[in-house]
């Protein structure tokens, strides 16, 4: 190791005052480290540290606190569904899904913000669920007794215990537990909770880890045992073309419920919670069996599959639900933490840096239903959705239907809660990129670890540890699959580590206070491959997209929000000149990053592309039809057009025909 001087050391620290200072929250102690897994689960790869000990820094702060003084704070004030008449607070409204879904994101957010005013906001859901638990162990509104909804407040109740230590927490979970098992003989899961089983199974085993009572393995099996088995309907895969638009018509059968888009995103983590109950290891394959089936069938430039509302196909004018947007990332989360492959980090990524912000105005104010790849007209449509109504790719208060309304809020907090993990050699990783500060505990020792970097914007990652003392551990940090020439340093010298693309990097050594670790991520536009050979331009987790201007039209007020269309100012339709052999070379331009990371006004990020316009290649009734097969001629003149990322575009042409070279 290099030896520290005297000026090096004094630059580290302040940096770290200064990176400290960026983050801009009050330091509450380092949140206590959870109880060790226990011998009844499967060890995993990597176990998330608890809520409260990453907090975000830099960029993704302004982020989170977009989304706070966005609709994420407000909702109650203006939204039955999740106001003071829930049924969640003791009132006579909504009793179902909306008010769990609502504190499933706020409260992490409430903890990743230490917002005083949301944390009495989730406190008034929290109380009112953990003090009225009935007599036999049910909880939640007597109005309405489905399974599926409580499974959605336990994962929000285990966010709290982790935040707020709360002991009220494992004591109802373990009465309920008890009673569902004794229940659920006489009255199985149906419907949403037989297609979403695996969701509770994950807080099942989190409590299990925490209480060691044998009783929860033996629900465990019986949540499975009663659920719908997504292993083998993966293993021959029936949903190969859009094709339930008959079939929904009839309602929810059993059908439409397997094909429909947020569950097969829920059921991203059936391997994962699967693997802990059996140790077995086809489950890491069958994992990625699910993923690859859906992007062979359905993916989506932006990183997601599509499902408007049902799987809708290759063809990037499908859209994409909000609330698949953010299951998916969950699930993703889950099945990093347990199997700890890089290429899962690198898909999350991939999601949570054009997806999820892409599908929201720049204030978070409003949301789309759907998100399309292609997506040149925001209105009211009639086509091209597999079975979602006209109303789908308004950004508004509750375009289509209010599930994501409610369900929207856990995207950003769980991403930053998932920036850091636990290793399974009682190590610390670096699992996905941006700019945070996590406080924890490694072999005993307090340490603070800060990582300041502009990452997906920007190429650089610069750790500085703080351990309380000199203390010995492996760390560990993620080289993404597109990453093919990173570089390390450590105190300002060339580290000796291995960086294979799509693997973690581990250094095993003795870390001192301020230590200081940077990777480099050279990132080069690439191209990607899409429906009819289409070609989508990408950088590092980036995917770029050409907006061809915006005009906003206020379609009516809601509340506190409204709901706008947006219709573009001109031409859209260009074929490019770009293959993979030239997409290295197109001129990137970069600047300052603003305020607002994933806005137009703030982009620090274009790209000039050469391109021509294809005449034959026209929009129908707002929606631009699937691209023709690639190569295709034009006789047009060449043009250079601006690209900015996905998520900076409100309409956006992401999948294009290229040109005969
Ligand atoms: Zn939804």
């Amino acid at each position: 190791m290099m030896k520290m001087t005297r000026r090096v050391l004094l630059q580290n620290a302040a940096r770290t005052s200064a990176a400290l200072a960026l983050c801009g929250i009050a330091r509450s102690s380092a949140a206590r480290a959870e109880s060790p897994v226990h011998a009844g689960l499967a060890p995993t790869a990597f176990r998330p540290l608890p809520l409260g000990s990453v907090r975000p820094c830099g960029w993704l702060l302004r982020q989170l606190r977009i989304q706070a003084d966005g609709m994420s704070a407000h909702l109650d004030e203006f939204w039955p569904d999740v106001g003071p008449n829930s049924g969640w607070l003791g009132g006579t409204g909504e009793s179902w899904e909306r008010g769990p879904y609502f504190l499933d994101g706020l409260l992490p957010l409430a903890y990743l913000l230490d917002d005083d005013v949301l944390k009495a906001k989730t406190k008034r859901f929290v109380d009112w669920t953990l003090d009225h638990q009935q007599a036999n162990g049910m909880f939640g509104p007597a109005a309405n007794q489905d399974w599926w909804p409580r499974m959605v407040m336990l994962k929000a109740l285990a966010q709290y215990h982790e935040a707020a230590q709360d002991p009220r927490v494992l004591s109802l979970m373990t009465r309920y537990f008890h009673y569902q098992l004794s229940a659920l003989p006489e009255r199985p899961l149906t419907s949403w909770g037989k297609y979403r089983w695996q969701d509770e199974v994950y807080v099942v085993e989190w409590l299990y880890e925490r209480t060691h009572d044998p009783l929860l393995l033996s629900l465990a099996s019986l949540l499975k045992q009663q659920g719908y088995d997504w292993h083998a309907e993966f293993q021959n895969f029936p949903f190969t073309t859009p094709t339930l638009r008959g079939l929904a018509k009839h309602g929810q059968t059993d059908r439409a419920l397997q094909a429909h888009g947020v569950n097969n995103a829920q059921a991203l983590k059936v391997a994962a919670v699967q693997y802990r109950l059996s140790a077995d290891s086809s489950e890491r394959s069958a994992f990625f069996h699910q993923l690859s089936e859906l992007d062979k069938y359905h993916g989506m430039p932006n990183g997601m599959f599509s499902c408007d509302e049902h799987l809708g196909g290759l063809e990037p004018q499908h859209g994409s639900e909000l609330c698949s947007v953010v299951e998916t990332m969950f699930s993703l989360e889950v099945s990093l933490a347990t199997f700890g492959d890089a290429v899962i980090a690198d898909r999350l990524e991939k999601i949570a840096y054009n997806a999820l912000p892409g599908t929201f105005t720049d204030d978070m104010w409003a949301h789309q239903y759907d998100q399309q790849s292609n997506q040149v007209q925001v209105g009211l449509l009639s086509k091209p959705w597999t079975t979602n109504g006209p109303e789908s790719n308004l950004y508004g208060l509750e375009p289509n239907f209010g599930c994501c309304t409610a369900n929207f809020h856990q995207g950003w907090p769980k991403f930053t809660a998932s920036l850091w993990m636990n290793t399974h050699d009682d190590g610390l990783a670096a699992t996905v990129f941006a700019p945070c500060e996590v406080h924890s505990h490694v072999r005993g020792t307090p340490i603070r670890i800060i990582q300041e970097t502009e990452y997906p914007f920007r190429e650089t990652v610069r750790i500085t540890l703080q351990p309380e003392k000199p203390i010995a551990f492996p760390l560990s940090f993620r080289i993404p699959g597109w990453a093919t020439s990173a570089k390390v340093t450590l105190n300002g010298s060339a580290a000796n580590v291995a960086t294979t693309p799509a693997s973690f990097a581990r250094m095993e050594r003795t870390w001192d206070p301020d230590d200081v670790l940077e990777i480099s991520f050279p990132m080069q536009p690439r191209v990607s491959r899409w429906f009819n050979h289409s070609v989508a331009l990408e950088r590092g987790p980036v995917v770029f997209s050409f907006d061809p201007g915006e005009s906003w039209v206020k379609l009516r007020d809601r509340g506190m929000t409204a709901d706008w269309q947006v219709f573009p100012k001109a031409s859209w339709n260009y074929a490019l000149a770009v293959n993979e052999a030239n997409a290295p070379n197109l001129e990137l331009i970069q600047t300052t990053l603003g305020a607002k990371p994933f806005a137009a006004s703030d982009v620090g990020l274009r790209l000039q592309v050469p391109a021509k316009r294809l005449d034959s290649w026209r929009s129908e009734d707002g929606v631009a039809p699937a691209p023709p097969m690639s190569p295709v001629a034009s006789t047009n003149p060449e043009e250079s057009l601006t690209f900015i990322p996905y998520a900076c575009a409100k309409l956006r042409v992401t999948a294009f025909p290229s040109l005969l070279s």
